[in-house]
């Protein structure tokens, strides 16, 4: 299509979930290392997947709406694919008032760092600190930095703020006894700046721990190589972050000079069940990195069940909520100056699978009856909704989660207004870090029942339009609760 883009049609396949395995291969395959001479050269891909005739029923609307998912694709960084959706559209327009809130939060010091502990398994100790940056909106409340530094990196304010977040954090921990050591996250634009290396001071370099990730590795290598040159003359430990999530070349372990390598979290999440490789992994990646001489952290253990298995794999240093989550440097210096910083482990015994807590509005439809609802917590098998008296277990309903998206459901559990169901189809990674079903209802279906023809517009469908033969209207058989706040 240009330069570098590329179309790929293929036909009669609708299944969100295997086109989302398809993208991900060809993410993979395409970015691999390419030998050059001596060199190496290493390209990302973005995917952008648009789906006929939900997406759009001529070849126009279909490639604007692919293009769309392709932008959004790769404003949320490299390797990733993302299906349209309806409300694309408002989300580019909604991360462009995010980023300007953001500079004037970062211009009128309105944003804070918290600091997550790093902690010895053998005594529990506290040995150092992640810094990680805080922002709570006036209006939104508490916004993630997993949302608003991707954002940040689609332009030169994470240069700035990456900036503020090194300075903050090296001065708050040259309070702190000389045996903690900081480590302040790097994005990658900010790594390749030249300018970087200057910006590195205000604290003995060797407590200062710069967290990486393998994509500082796409850059031009000889800035690269220029760069971690200056970064080890200055005497600053360098942490490869988010281990085994990316490409993971060896290579990346024998150029650069890291001291640690930091286990990411998603191995932790599945360590404890039995089919996975996960704990192999992790055991894996630990004695690599012993092998090499470096240290390993592993990130994210919550349960005491996945804390059962890391000390199994001999992991010296944890980061886990099951220890602490970020506290404020207030907490921080109260706990320090208090002598010894200890944590005992705490925390649920098992991990509860992938259960996100959401708060939206959704359809939910029996025999001939559409209800509103409201969704509180999903994963890829089941949901909890809140809306419904008295729905006996075992009741078949069909939740409607917008733009056509349908999941036929058992309810499993109720009390009071709220469901517990399972899907008959589980859902699958909708390549933004979020569930989608496989299918949607065709817009010609929709059509049939009476809508104008055209791609699926956002929201919920009503039953009129889903069921086609009206078997004559029956009396809604439960009570709708209204769910205040919504
Ligand atoms: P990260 O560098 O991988 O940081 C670890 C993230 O995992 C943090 O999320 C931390 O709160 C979370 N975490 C740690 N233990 C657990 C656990 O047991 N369970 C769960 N569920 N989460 C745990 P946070 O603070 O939301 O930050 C998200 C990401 O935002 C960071 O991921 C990092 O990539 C980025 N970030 C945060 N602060 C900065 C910064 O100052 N500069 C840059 N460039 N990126 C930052
Ligand atoms: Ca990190
Ligand atoms: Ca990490």
């Amino acid at each position: 299509m240009g330069g570098d883009e590329f179309q790929i049609i293929l036909p009669d396949i609708d299944d969100r979930g295997a086109l989302g395995d398809l993208a991900d291969k060809i993410i993979q395959v395409l970015s691999q290392p390419y030998p050059i001479g001596k060199e190496h050269a290493t390209i990302g891909a973005s995917v952008g997947i648009a789906i006929a005739p939900y997406d759009g029923i001529n070849r126009e609307d279909l490639v604007h709406s692919a293009d769309l998912a392709l932008y959004v694709s790769k404003n949320g960084g490299r390797g990733q694919f993302r299906f349209f959706t309806a409300d694309l559209k408002d989300r580019a327009e909604e991360r462009r008032i995010l980023m300007e809130d953001l500079r004037e939060a970062l211009a009128n010091d309105a944003l804070d760092l918290h600091y997550q502990p790093v902690v010895r398994v053998e005594d529990n100790m506290v040995i150092g600190f992640e810094a990680l940056m805080r922002w709570d909106h006036p209006e939104r409340g508490p916004v993630s930095p997993a949302l608003f530094i991707p954002i940040a990196e689609e332009s030169n304010l994470i240069i700035q703020l990456g900036e503020w977040a090194l300075h903050r954090a090296c001065r708050e921990a040259a309070q702190m006894p000389k045996s903690i050591t900081i480590s302040v996250n790097v994005s990658a634009l900010q790594f390749t700046d030249p300018t970087f290396p200057e910006t590195v001071s205000g604290l003995e370099p060797e407590r200062l721990e710069l967290e990486l990730t393998e994509s500082v590795f796409m850059g031009d290598s000889e800035s690269i190589d220029f760069t971690f040159r200056a970064l080890k003359d200055l005497g600053v430990r360098l942490a490869l972050d988010d281990f085994g999530t990316g490409y993971s070349s060896l290579s990346y372990l024998r150029s650069a000079p890291f001291d640690k390598l930091k286990v990411d979290k998603s191995f932790v999440d599945t360590c404890t069940q039995k089919d996975l490789n996960s704990a192999k992994i992790i055991a894996a990646i630990i004695g690599l990195s012993n092998a090499l001489g470096m240290e390993v952290v592993v990130e994210g253990v919550e349960t005491l069940d996945q804390l059962e298995v890391v000390k199994d794999m001999c992991a010296r240093f944890i980061q886990g909520w099951i220890y602490s989550k970020a506290i404020a440097i207030d907490q921080v210096n109260e706990r320090l100056a208090s002598g010894e910083f200890r944590i005992e482990p705490d925390g649920p015994d098992h991990y509860r699978s992938d259960r996100r807590t959401v708060f939206r509005r959704i359809g939910i439809i029996h025999q001939d009856h559409r209800y509103a609802g409201v969704l509180r917590d999903i994963s890829r098998t089941g949901a909890r909704v809140e809306g419904l008296l008295g729905v006996p277990i075992g009741t078949q309903i069909v939740l409607d989660l917008g733009s056509g998206q349908l999941a036929v459901s058992t309810v499993s559990r109720s009390r009071d207004a709220m469901i517990w169901v399972e899907f008959e189809t589980p859902l699958v990674n909708d390549g933004a870090g979020g569930l989608c079903t496989r299918h949607r209802i065709s817009p010609y279906a929709l059509a049939a029942a009476g809508m104008p023809l055209e791609s699926l517009p956002a929201g919920n469908y009503s039953m009129q339009l889903i069921k086609r033969d009206d078997e004559g209207q029956r009396k809604p058989q439960f009570v709708e609760v209204k769910t205040p706040g919504v």
